[in-house]
């Protein structure tokens, strides 16, 4: 049977009402619900000749031996955030099995082909990301924080993990499932306003944004509001003012999808009587480009000690977390173009600003790429969630075409 694009619209509708409720999905991994959806998708590929296994990290593995053990992977996670959305991730792994079928029914590929549902991308429950591709890729270093993570009910993360027969101790034993990896292809909504803005259905991901997130400390002195003069005020808030408007400027010099993020100033005292003696601040910096993201923090940093120096405060930069850049294949990304050329008549090319399950992939040096389909009103992680029927359709034409060049390319390395 040829390729059914509708067939996965179909599924994503069945599977909306198997798994989600007036408030949106709950597929949350490591609960049942998630179970039954993953179990609804082994059912639909059991006429398909794959070998079916589960991973130490608890991913889920339909493989399609093909002549060459050089594997493709097409990936994608079943899980969802609560009161999620119908699209988030299980397109990914619908529009792949659909890929999986049409290949399947073809006969033999020349090289093997892997449908991949990740484990637990989401986090949702224990505010860990990723968890099953970070483990493949080898990158889960932080297994001595995972033991101590307990979720709202106070069921700790082993154990949560452990009712669904993964033990944290051997997850990374997961990474042998890429030792055969020549490529990996990823579907997802856009979860931004970027293709609908510009009225197209399909893009290529270029890669995930580096981030640089930092806490900003102002350290002024409280004074009495109504008999501290002006022009004798140490008021810790102005230099944080000052920094949140002049990051947008830093933002826009930047450019090719530079963002500069305030996401929130604590400020002490807090009340109305005094100036402001601490501003505790928060940014959140990310560009595509490892050199111009470092050039970011540090005008960031130039700006926010002129701004100390004029408001008589002084100023602390504390790192929270941060992640560099991950480019995509350009081989890969080249493909993904031609696909959404053929299907669509145009391409645009963009940057990731949420990590996807592919940026793992990436890094453990599996060649990647990803594309996104539009989403409606930019909206994720919300019942609102929504991408029109036609371009979901393309979107797995587009996927069923980069996955055929991909196999060509790699038979014939
Ligand atoms: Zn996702």
């Amino acid at each position: 049977m040829p390729l059914d694009p509708s067939r996965v619209v179909t599924r994503l509708e069945e599977l909306r009402s198997l798994t989600g409720n007036e408030d949106g999905a709950q597929r949350v991994a490591w609960t049942e619900t998630w179970a039954n959806a993953r179990a609804w998708l082994a059912e639909s590929l059991e006429d398909l000749p794959l070998d079916v296994e589960r991973d130490e990290a608890g991913n889920d593995w339909y493989t399609l031996r093909g002549d060459s053990e050089r594997a493709v992977l097409l990936g994608g996670h079943m899980d969802s955030v609560p009161n999620g959305g119908w699209l988030d991730g299980c397109l990914n792994v619908l529009a792949g099995a659909e890929v999986l079928r049409r290949i399947a029914e073809e006969g033999t590929p020349p090289v093997t082909v892997r449908l991949v549902d990740w484990a637990d991308e989401e986090g949702a429950r224990f505010g860990r990301s990723l968890f099953g591709s970070s483990a493949a890729a080898g990158s889960m270093s932080d297994q001595d924080e995972l033991r101590k993570l307990a979720d709202r009910d106070g069921v700790t993360l082993p154990d949560a993990v452990g009712a669904f027969g993964v033990d944290l101790a051997r997850v990374l034993d997961a990474h042998a499932q890429l030792a055969s990896a020549a490529a990996y292809l990823e579907l997802h909504i856009e979860q931004g306003p970027v293709l609908e803005s510009l009225d197209l259905p399909l893009g290529v991901v270029l890669g995930t944004f580096g981030v640089e997130r930092w806490r900003v400390t102002w350290t002024g002195q409280a004074a009495h509001a109504g008999s501290t003069p002006m022009d004798r005020r140490h008021d810790a808030l102005a230099g944080a003012s000052k920094l949140a408007l002049a990051i947008r400027d830093v933002a826009r010099e930047t450019g090719d999808g530079a963002v500069c993020t305030s996401g929130g100033v604590v400020c002490r005292p807090g009340i109305v009587t005094s100036v402001v003696e601490t501003a505790e601040q928060l940014l959140d910096q990310r560009h595509l480009d490892a050199g111009k993201l470092a050039s970011m923090l540090a005008r960031a940093q130039e700006l926010s000690r002129v701004f100390a120096e004029e408001e008589q405060i002084d100023v602390d930069w504390e790192k929270i977390w941060s992640i560099e850049p991950i480019l995509f294949d350009q081989t890969l990304v080249g493909f993904a173009d031609e696909a959404i050329r053929e299907v669509t008549g145009t391409s645009h090319r963009l940057p990731s600003g949420p990590l996807h399950d592919a940026a793992e992939l990436s890094r453990a040096g599996v060649p990647t790429v990803m594309l996104f389909v539009q989403s409606l009103r930019g909206l994720s992680h919300t019942k609102l969630e929504d991408t029109k029927p036609e371009h979901l359709e393309l979107s797995v034409a587009a996927l069923d075409r980069l996955a055929t060049k991909t196999i060509d390319w790699i038979a014939a390395g």
